[in-house]
């Protein structure tokens, strides 16, 4: 079982992140990673095999990540082993898409064999990194339509082509006010 934690607020992001996944520790997890987004818009991602402790150390209790925006995730590998390229965030390979996600994306060779061929690249083996670049497919070729919730239509699009379970959280480098959730499966949870 994975855990995912988001925030956005007007405090920094990474030290609140990282204290909600100190407490999902116990769903028990492989490895950990952060993303923040800074206020230039740059998607910053830290990850680490091992111990929450382990990327806590490594981004110094989160001083070193800047931004009111975020996500975290504590993972439990399913596809492809416990390495830091598997570690979530997922990054799209545009570089403007971060998700974390919980569960299993089942039908996620054929989305990868579909973004292979349209120039997507990818770096892990995780079922999960489909997912991000699909997301980002769908921002790309986004209609007229889309034109109020354009993060939210690309994920949503997404997602009627995904079978399987998922909790998701994900962000976009040009929404610093958003992050776009969804749930099939899996729990979350949304706080005020
Ligand atoms: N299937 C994903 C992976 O292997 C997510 C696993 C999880 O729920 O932690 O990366």
């Amino acid at each position: 079982m994975c855990g995912i934690v988001g925030f956005i607020g007007q405090e920094q992001a990474a030290p609140i992140l990282l204290d909600g996944l100190a407490h999902l520790e116990y769903r028990g997890y492989d490895s950990a990673g952060v993303a923040v987004i800074s206020a230039q818009g740059k998607l910053q991602v830290e990850k680490a095999v091992g111990r929450l402790k382990v990327l806590s150390e490594q981004i110094h209790g989160g001083a070193d990540l800047k931004g009111c925006i975020g996500l975290g995730h504590t993972r439990w590998a399913t596809h492809g082993g416990v390495t830091d390229a598997n570690a979530h965030p997922h990054v799209s390979s545009d570089g403007n898409f971060a998700l974390v996600h919980n569960g299993i994306i089942e039908n996620y060779e054929g989305i990868k064999n579909f973004l292979s061929a349209k120039g997507y690249s990818f770096s892990s083996q995780t079922d999960s990194e489909a997912l991000v670049n699909l997301i980002a497919y769908h921002y790309a070729h986004r209609t007229d339509d889309d034109a109020e919730n354009r993060f939210m239509e690309a994920v949503r699009k997404a997602l009627l082509h995904v079978e399987g379970t998922y909790g998701i959280a994900v962000l976009c480098r040009f929404n610093d006010g958003e992050i776009v959730a969804a749930r099939k499966g899996s729990p979350l949870l949304i706080g005020v």
